[in-house]
């Protein structure tokens, strides 16, 4: 039995879905290669988080998107039980607020109908919105009702994804960036990266706003990705008053416009924008006092009442990367044989990323002519971090009794116990994060995520850290390379004055 090394670049929700499929097969040999020192920091990090139902995919616009848009909210069901991935299926109300908008939405029962989503229905009874939707606006006349749509944790579901595939013999490689795809004779020889040449005989490219340039390199060339910025609001957890679905206006052609959620962590969350960006714009993350502005007028316009402002506690940006006429580019190539792109995919790109891992898997066997030999040992199962938050005061006891450290809360906000950083320290180095970041473990424990977004609890994890791990405060990062936690005071410390607990 030949095997055949594959290269996956880029360990965004896209990725890590193809990892995990590629993992299941005993004659690949996987390697996830991403620039970053961890995983699902692109587009992946920054979204709505909806599971689309599909309603919305037009299928002689898009035919692969709207395919692989139902496929992947019918796969996401399995998968968030198999990896234990925060998850809820609210809902979703597609709100008009005219009779002209209301004649618009109809269009929505249609391709719900040629899509095969079940359950779409159009509402006008105001009574039945109310109980839908407490919260939905006084000025709402109908709506259309869409109850396959869900939510998940984008982060953790990639995290998840990758602790899988690793599990299942896949190989991660952090801070790795791949400068050129390597072709000979016609042929994909491997990869070019920061860290030296890494041999492949098939490489993915799914390196999201950045898949232009580097299938430019395999000397496919012939599209652009442009980034489109999205912008939000996220509550305090205690804000009220909340949502119980999701509630978004009828779409325009650019946008599927601005949404009302409660994530699955429980916070009240307000956006996005849809701004189109210079192509050389892919870093700009920045938010913008207008795009804000948006945010905030039109979700006013959804539900009856948010909650104050003042009970924000972070605004941030997404950019979605947006290929050309908004057709997802999946394709296995000739020349040069052994390139397959996976590149613009857009949103609904979270909700479809488990069904382009199965499309990619049937482009190896059928345009590669390569035949998967399954593994006799795959294991589809992922126990996330026990969660002292989600447990019931005697479980908690009985936790704390068994491992103190399970006692001691380091984030009050979240209520995060120090056995749960530890826990995610020691599962960022399992699948080969060199850099321990505090977002890498904020993303993980839910650590510094609430009301002080780590005002309070960062001291307390940094030395932490410093104690358990060995790990200095000044090679302790925020986000990424050179974002040292610890600038200040740095020459003290090497004196070999260490903080103290
Ligand atoms: C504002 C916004 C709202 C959205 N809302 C939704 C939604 O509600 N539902 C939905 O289904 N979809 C939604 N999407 C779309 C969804 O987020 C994307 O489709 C999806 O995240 C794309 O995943 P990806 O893996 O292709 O890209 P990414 O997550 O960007 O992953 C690409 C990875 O490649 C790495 N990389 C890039 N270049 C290189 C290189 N040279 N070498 C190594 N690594 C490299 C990057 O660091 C990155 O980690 C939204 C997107 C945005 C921005």
């Amino acid at each position: 039995m030949r095997r055949y090394r594959v290269i996956i670049i880029g360990a965004g929700i896209v990725g890590s879905s193809i990892a995990r499929v590629l993992s299941m097969y005993e004659n690949l040999e996987v390697h996830v290669v991403e620039k970053e020192v961890d995983v699902g920091w692109g587009s992946s990090k920054a979204n709505t988080s909806i599971i689309h139902p599909g309603h919305e995919e037009d299928p002689e616009k898009h035919p692969l998107r709207a395919k692989l848009c139902v496929q992947g909210n019918r796969l996401w069901r399995q998968w968030v039980k198999e990896l234990d991935i925060p998850f809820k299926f609210p809902g979703e109300l597609m709100v008009a607020f005219s009779d002209e908008e209301l004649k618009r939405a109809k269009k929505y029962i249609e391709l719900a109908r040629k899509n095969k989503v079940p359950g779409v229905k159009l509402l006008t009874d105001r009574r039945e919105l109310e109980l839908l939707e407490p919260n939905i606006s006084q000025n709402a006349v109908g709506a259309v009702w869409a109850p396959t749509a869900g939510q998940i944790n984008p982060i953790q579901a990639v995290i998840a994804l990758i602790e899988n595939s690793v599990d299942n013999g896949v190989k991660l490689h952090v801070e790795t960036k791949v400068e050129k795809v390597v072709v000979k004779n016609g042929v994909v020889k491997g990869v070019e990266t920061n860290r030296g040449f890494m041999e492949a005989d098939i490489v993915i490219n799914a390196a999201g706003l950045y898949a232009d340039e580097i299938s430019k390199t395999a000397g496919v060339d012939g599209f652009s990705i442009r980034p489109r910025k999205g912008e939000y609001y996220i509550f305090d957890p205690l804000a009220e008053p909340k949502v119980t679905r999701i509630i978004h206006p009828v779409p325009t052609p650019i946008t599927k416009g601005v949404y009302v959620i409660t994530t699955t962590e429980g916070n009240l969350m307000i956006g996005p924008t849809a701004v189109d960006l210079p192509e050389e714009a892919k870093e700009d993350k920045s938010v913008t006092f207008e795009g804000l502005d948006f945010v905030w007028k039109e979700a006013q316009r959804l539900v009856k009442k948010l909650p104050p402002k003042t009970m924000v506690i972070r605004v941030f940006a997404g950019l979605r990367p947006e290929p050309p006429d908004g057709r997802y580019i999946i394709k296995a190539y000739d020349n040069p044989w052994g390139f397959i792109n996976v590149a613009g995919i857009r949103s609904p790109g979270l909700t479809s990323a488990p069904a382009i891992a199965y499309y990619v898997r049937d482009l190896i066997e059928k345009e590669l002519d390569i035949k998967l030999e399954k593994k006799k040992s795959w294991n589809p199962y992922r126990k996330a971090i026990t969660r002292l938050r989600d447990l019931s005061w005697e479980e908690q006891k009985a936790l704390a009794t068994k491992n103190p450290l399970y006692g001691w809360i380091i984030c009050e906000c979240m209520k995060v116990s120090a056995a749960e950083i530890i826990e995610a320290v020691k599962r960022m180095k399992k699948i080969g994060i060199k850099t321990i970041s505090l977002d890498g473990i904020k993303f993980r424990s839910l650590a510094m995520m609430g009301r002080d977004q780590g005002g309070l609890c960062r001291v307390r994890i940094a030395v932490l850290l410093q104690k358990e791990f060995g790990i200095p405060l000044w090679d302790l990062m925020v986000k990424g390379l050179n974002t040292n936690y610890a600038i200040g005071d740095i020459k003290m410390l090497r004196r070999g004055q260490t903080a103290e607990r």
